[in-house]
């Protein structure tokens, strides 16, 4: 695939791969509008530029031999060609006839005028699509065709589909990419030696293959080839901070038994086995001089609360301070609301700090935090980040691990007076083995699967739209007696003000079919005070019901509540469903969640009936995990986690990946902690940072 004569061409460097496109591949200057609009600055940008799929067009067929429904290409004559001008809506057709010595097919485009300008009658050429039968006649749809004798990347092979963007054809991209290979893939450098990829791939030969497989079967050992680079990127930053982290110094917070006894003996309640085994590893973890990172794990209600504050109560007993911080504000408060009186009961004294309050208020617990006289400080994040310097720091508690970013993390670390403080994030998304492995290989895991005794299960149903009378008459007993429902309504089409909008036309329609409830309405598009107050009115019984986007799948507590019923269910993720559950069934009474669809597609009322038939959220997580990916599970991008691109965690042979990449980033970061020896890798290592921020920044 040589498009421009050699002799005009200089041999590019492997610095050359990061220079900006026009000026290291002059000859493309016509593809800068398409590259920009792709995002391609560079030619590496350009090879990493990979297909989300393929077709394979490799079948070469007869006309006579075609069959319906497939992806095939044939060798074939155009015997007429007809042009139908667009007319108002309708776009341009161009209709071919085709045929061969086995048969005649018929070839339809709308709206290609590339077509009518490349194809006349008498061409030979070679079409590649999807084949429809009209009649006993063969039809291809729109397919990519090429003349017959030209070696071609649309046809008759197996043709990579990337994703586009307005203005943009495949054709185009493919054609522009294809170049860019030529001219780049010899300064490719491996930042691999053969015998840490030993079997994958080199690299070169893996984008080459990513992008224009010489057959399908090629395909799964590049990708894999990428996911590893990707994978042991993750695992080099990884790897790295935990080597600089080697010499941090924590306090040494030794509780002893009789103590730990006393603080467990001053809870109003006997932990659970879990709950105690969590207890324990934390305890065990903060008596070392390294600094804890450690990770609590556990469905809503199954008691993470109780077991950070027998971490902080032992702590301050210990003379240091905790802190507990929260996403948002309200959060902050439930946690507030919840960890105060066991702390009270363990003899600790805390301190709520609100980005609300007044100057002065603030002023006095920032002294009393200075002073060492705030023992526990519960708040947001922001808040605790904003001006605050504690005296004594040991223990940082951080709620909902996967919404905080690296950046707060660190912010908060800083605040240790010159020792890191311990670490315990908390996190009521279950988090499979892969994904464990593959974004906190840096933390140790403690798991809560035992709930605490006597919470009555929740009953889940899936009904249609069809019952909603039925189903609104329930919510309105369940309000006559004096218990709150929630209904949430799904984010629409990623767009907040979308959602926002059904969330308010299902708040009218609610107001109106049931009249004497007293209905809240809470969504992403409202301030944050005016949200805050609904939300607490909610919290305190002023409302019966309460309409929401998914805002409220973030830890809102109401004992009261016993009816989730959401809303176009199949929307959600399983976890995200579980989540949303989780909000009920936290009080005496029998909860229900009433999953609400119109689907009636195998596969959504097979993850509806995972939720229904299970309370499990470990199980859930895999089987969600399972059936949507790992971006899914976690929300990377809400997360702070770098997206992976190639790299796929629910694929069993990316599982082996994971574990492989972690040992040579352990063993490569041990021989050379800088990895001074190897800029490839660092390159590569900091190509997944900067993805991570486009990440943050979206
Ligand atoms: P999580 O933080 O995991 O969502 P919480 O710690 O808030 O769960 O606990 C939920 C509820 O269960 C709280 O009211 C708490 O007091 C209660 N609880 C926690 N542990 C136990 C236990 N071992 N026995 C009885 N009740 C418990
Ligand atoms: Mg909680």
């Amino acid at each position: 695939m040589t498009l421009v004569p050699a002799a005009t061409q200089r041999d590019l460097s492997a610095e050359d791969l990061d220079r900006p496109i026009r000026s290291v591949l002059p000859e493309l200057a016509r593809g800068a509008g398409t590259f920009a609009r792709l995002g391609i600055a560079t030619p590496r940008q350009a090879l990493f530029y990979l297909p989300f799929r393929y077709d394979d067009f490799s079948d070469l067929r007869p006309l006579g031999d075609l069959v319906v429904d497939e992806k095939q290409s044939a060798r074939v004559r155009v015997t007429d060609l007809k042009v139908e001008p667009g007319f108002g809506r309708r776009p341009q057709r161009v209709i071919a006839q085709l045929a061969d010595e086995t048969g005649t097919a018929e070839a339809i485009w709308f709206g290609k005028r590339y077509v009518e300008r490349r194809l006349e009658k008498g061409a030979e050429v070679v079409v590649s699509g999807k084949v429809t039968f009209r009649g006993w006649r063969p039809q291809f749809t729109s397919p990519d065709f090429s003349p017959v004798g030209h070696e071609s990347i649309h046809t008759a092979r197996v043709v990579p589909i990337y994703r586009l963007v307005g203005g943009v054809t495949q054709r185009r991209v493919r054609e522009l990419l294809a170049r860019v290979l030529d001219r780049t893939l010899p300064a490719v450098e491996d930042p691999l030696h053969p015998a840490e990829r030993s079997e994958l791939p080199a690299l070169a030969d893996a984008l080459r293959a990513a992008h224009f497989p010489e057959e399908a079967a090629d395909v799964p050992a590049a990708l894999d080839r990428l996911a590893f680079d990707e994978l042991l990127a993750l695992q080099l930053s990884m790897a790295q901070a935990r080597e600089a982290r080697a010499g941090e110094r924590a306090a040494e917070v030794v509780v002893d038994d009789e103590e730990l006894g006393a603080l467990l003996g001053a809870l109003p309640f006997t932990l659970t086995g879990d709950q105690r085994r969590a207890v324990d590893e934390v305890i065990a973890d903060l008596a070392s001089s390294a600094p804890m990172r450690r990770l609590l794990q556990g469905d809503v209600g199954s008691g993470k609360t109780a077991v950070a504050a027998v971490a902080l109560a032992a702590v301050v007993r210990a003379g240091w301070q905790g802190a507990l911080m929260a996403p948002t504000e309200i959060l902050a408060r439930q946690h507030h609301l919840g960890l105060a009186p066991l702390l009270e009961a363990l003899g600790v004294r805390s301190e709520f700090l609100s980005g609300s309050l007044g100057a002065a208020a603030k002023g006095r617990i920032h002294d009393a935090i200075a002073a060492g006289e705030a023992e526990v400080v519960i708040g947001t994040h922001a808040v605790i980040a904003e001006a605050v310097s504690f005296n004594r720091l040991a223990l940082a508690v951080v709620d909902e691990q996967h919404r905080f970013g690296v950046a707060q993390r660190a912010a908060l670390q800083a605040k240790g007076a010159g020792r890191e403080p311990h670490l315990l994030a908390l996190t009521a998304t279950p988090i499979p083995r892969t994904l464990a492995l593959t974004f906190y290989a840096d933390m140790a895991i403690s798991t809560i699967r035992e709930m605490p005794p006597g919470r009555r299960a929740i009953r889940t149903e899936v009904r249609n739209r069809g019952s909603l009378p039925r189903i609104e008459a329930f919510l309105a007993s369940e309000a006559a007696a004096g218990r709150q429902s929630f209904v949430v309504v799904p984010l629409v089409a990623e767009s907040e003000a979308l959602s926002a909008a059904s969330a308010e036309a299902e708040f009218e329609r609610l107001q109106a079919t049931l009249p004497k409830l007293r209905i809240g309405l809470v969504h992403g598009q409202q301030r944050a005070d005016t949200r805050d107050a609904t939300m607490a009115a909610f919290a305190t019984g002023e409302l019966d019901l309460l309409v929401a986007t998914t805002v409220v799948e973030v830890g809102i507590d109401v004992p009261n509540a016993s009816v989730m019923l959401v809303e176009d269910a199949d929307r959600f993720g399983l976890a995200q469903l579980h989540q949303l559950r989780g909000r009920v069934g936290r009080g005496e009474q029998q909860s229900f969640c009433i999953l609400l669809t119109d689907a009636v597609d195998d596969r959504s009322r097979e993850r509806l009936e995972v939720v229904r038939s299970s309370n499990d959220g470990f199980a859930i997580a895999e089987a969600d995990l399972r059936l949507r990916g790992a971006g899914n599970v976690l929300g990377t991008r809400q997360s702070g986690l770098p997206p992976l691109r190639v790299a796929s965690l629910f694929e069993p042979r990316h599982l082996v990946l994971v574990e492989r990449a972690g040992t040579l980033a352990r063993s490569l970061v041990a021989a050379d902690p800088l990895l001074a020896s190897r800029p490839a890798l660092i390159r590569m290592r900091d190509d997944l940072a900067s993805a991570e921020e486009e990440g943050d920044a979206a």
